[in-house]
């Protein structure tokens, strides 16, 4: 089947992102494949299947502690139900040699780092699995069905720079050459998360990053519209893994999305709605297991005033530093954030007092170095597993009181820090995490689900 092509140089097509669970059987997988034949040419990221990406991470932390007997055992149970998969997934027995194929290498690129030294690049590469099998399958299905689609090498175009970040001029300046070069396709089938990094190196956008993936090739070919499809039918005003009756928003800003994301709200990958934003392309997030739900739409248009939603992010450490040297003295905070910046380690929260600030981190892998630095400063506190709580809205266009209607909601809640006024579009408090869900629930109550 071929359609219509679009003018390369004016790609104006839809991403579209379908996550684990979306593709996580090869029932789902065909579920996909409906929702993406609707006649328009288009650029699908796919995840990989459901608990093959947390199965491959335990693989090389057996492998990192050099337990290959487990690990062994470990991917020979991956490797096995993907051998079933692929049975059910093809009808002809010459496409289910080549979904076993397909399955064997993958496997075998993992078992190459089941004997000598173990490396990050080992680690990366047995982590890119997941994605690299994942849409070989489902682009060779595809096929099998009649459809025109191709393989687009995310390896080939997805980049990573120095300090980690996405290098998006790379990403713009090599994907179409990357189109061109595999020719034309109706269905063009990526990798999301995996990328190459500065040295050329397998890497990844970290942890649900194919999100992130779908993002950037969006910015990169200026694309209609990104559309995630996920497990939910959108945006949730609560985190429903731990609060009851949540509902979906209609609408999100990218400003109110994008705090949501970063602090904690799982459906995104906190760095999504970055390169949505920037080129202003509407965001979509979509139900695959119902797709005539309209989901929630993410755009620069504002989505009114109030309250809209919390979000908790987990992991956070909060340091306390208290310094009679901060009385009345300029330059105290820069040399405490030229600290954070030496380890290159991101503030997410900050609070001050005449004499201590107290901020927030989530990278705590050079900890140990910052508190070495921070001593020379005064007495340095450490509370570690607390929750950043943020609630985000268009608060100054909400009327008065609504700090006060926060605090209320959060009567007996032992708050440990607070930011508000930073931007309009969000309060966070921290609480210790023992306490996240009686916070979340509480927000739910008193401010989400009473008419506020
Ligand atoms: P995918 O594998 O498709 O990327 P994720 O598990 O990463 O899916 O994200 C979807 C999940 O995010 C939902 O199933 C839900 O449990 C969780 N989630 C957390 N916070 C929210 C929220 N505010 N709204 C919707 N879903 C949320
Ligand atoms: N497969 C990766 C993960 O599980 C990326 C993603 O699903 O977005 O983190
Ligand atoms: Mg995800």
């Amino acid at each position: 089947m071929y359609l219509k092509k679009q003018i390369k140089s004016d790609l104006n097509m839809k991403v579209l992102k379908f996550g684990g669970t979306s593709v996580g059987s090869p029932e789902n997988m065909r579920a996909v494949m409906k929702i993406i034949t609707d006649g328009e040419q288009k650029i699908v990221v796919l995840s990989a299947m459901s608990g093959t990406t947390n199965a491959l991470v335990e693989i090389a932390g057996l492998l990192w502690k050099k337990n290959r007997e487990t690990a062994g055992i470990s991917i020979g149970q991956l490797e096995a139900s993907y051998k079933k998969i692929v049975k059910e997934l093809f009808e002809s027995e010459e496409n289910k040699k080549k979904g076993l194929k397909i399955v064997k290498s993958a496997f075998n690129t993992v078992k190459t780092f089941t004997s000598g030294k173990f490396s990050k690049v080992g680690e990366n590469t047995i982590l890119a699995q997941g994605e690299l099998i994942s849409t070989q399958l489902f682009t060779l299905m595809m096929v099998e069905n009649g459809y025109q689609a191709k393989l687009l090498p995310a390896l080939d175009f997805m980049r990573i720079d120095e300090d980690k970040m996405a290098d998006s001029q790379y990403i713009s300046n090599h994907i179409e050459k990357v189109m061109d070069a595999i020719g034309d396709a109706d269905y063009y089938i990526t990798q999301g998360y995996i990328c190459r990094n500065a040295e050329g190196e397998i890497d990844n956008l970290q942890r649900g990053g194919s999100d992130y993936t779908a993002s950037l090739i969006g910015a990169a070919i200026d694309a209609e519209e990104i559309q995630i499809w996920t497990d939910i039918d959108g945006f949730h005003n609560n985190d429903p893994r731990y609060v009851e009756n949540t509902k979906k928003i209609n609408q999100l800003s990218f400003y109110e999305a994008a705090e949501l994301a970063y602090f904690g709200a799982k459906i995104l990958h906190p760095q999504t709605v970055f390169p949505a934003r920037v080129q202003n392309i509407p965001v979509r997030l979509k139900n695959t297991m119902n797709p005539a739900d309209s989901g929630t739409l993410i755009t620069s248009e504002s989505s009114g005033a109030g309250i809209k939603a919390v979000a908790a992010k987990d992991g956070i450490t909060a340091i306390k530093i208290r310094s009679d040297r901060m009385l009345m003295a300029y330059g105290f905070l820069k040399s405490v954030f030229r600290v954070f910046e030496k380890y290159k380690t991101p503030i997410d929260m900050i609070s001050t007092s005449e004499v201590a600030v107290s901020l927030t981190i989530d990278n705590t892998e050079q900890l140990k170095k910052i508190l070495n630095d921070l001593d020379k400063f005064g007495t340095v506190e450490v509370d570690r597993d607390m929750t950043i709580i943020c609630i985000v809205g268009d608060i100054i266009a909400e009327e008065r009181g609504f700090a006060s209607k926060v605090f209320n909601a959060l009567d007996g809640i032992p708050i440990r820090m607070i930011s508000y006024g930073g931007s309009r579009h969000n309060i966070s408090v921290l609480v210790p995490n023992s306490h996240k869900q009686t916070t979340l629930r509480a927000l739910s109550n008193n401010l989400l689900n009473n008419g506020n």
